[in-house]
């Protein structure tokens, strides 16, 4: 059974700044209204949020966050949040933006699904159709891993 991460998460990442990926799972499709984007459906199976943390307290702050899925509604990942546990982050500690490379990389990967076009890429300059890609069939961590060749926690 797959479970969220729920305890003691503070540690697990660099408190650099860099680029992240989160797996979630979604046990039952789920229609979510995403700010001003609209109402989506996401479909029941595996979705990886691609982000940046370049804040205080780099990837750790904003990693543990999002793993605590509590706080105010700020960020489109947010909202589903609430509906799916994080069973998986990867990041890169490295001063570059990543997360447009990853986006694309994985949305170019086979079973990739978009559920929601512009879904935390209000900011992208790049034509990422979406910074969430869905794999309703599923992906594993090790398999996200493999896709974006980087450090993986979880
Ligand atoms: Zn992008």
């Amino acid at each position: 059974m797959r479970q969220g991460v729920d305890d003691d998460p503070g540690n697990l990442l660099p408190t650099q700044s860099g680029t992240y990926a989160l797996l979630l799972h979604m046990a039952q499709p789920v229609q979510l209204s995403v700010g001003r984007l609209g109402v989506f459906s996401f479909p029941a199976g595996d979705t990886v949020y691609v982000g940046s943390a370049f804040g205080p307290g780099g990837l750790r702050a904003r990693v543990a966050r999002h793993l605590r899925g509590d706080g105010r509604k700020h960020w489109h990942i947010d909202i589903l949040r609430a509906h799916a546990p994080v069973y998986g982050v990867c990041y890169a500690a490295r001063a570059e933006h990543l997360e447009c490379v990853w986006s694309q990389t994985l949305a170019a990967a086979p079973g990739a699904h978009i559920p929601a076009p512009g879904f935390g890429s209000s900011d992208c300059m790049a034509g990422c159709p979406s910074h969430l890609i869905s794999f309703p069939s599923g992906l594993s961590a090790r398999r996200l891993q493999q896709l974006l060749s980087t450090k993986c926690e979880i």
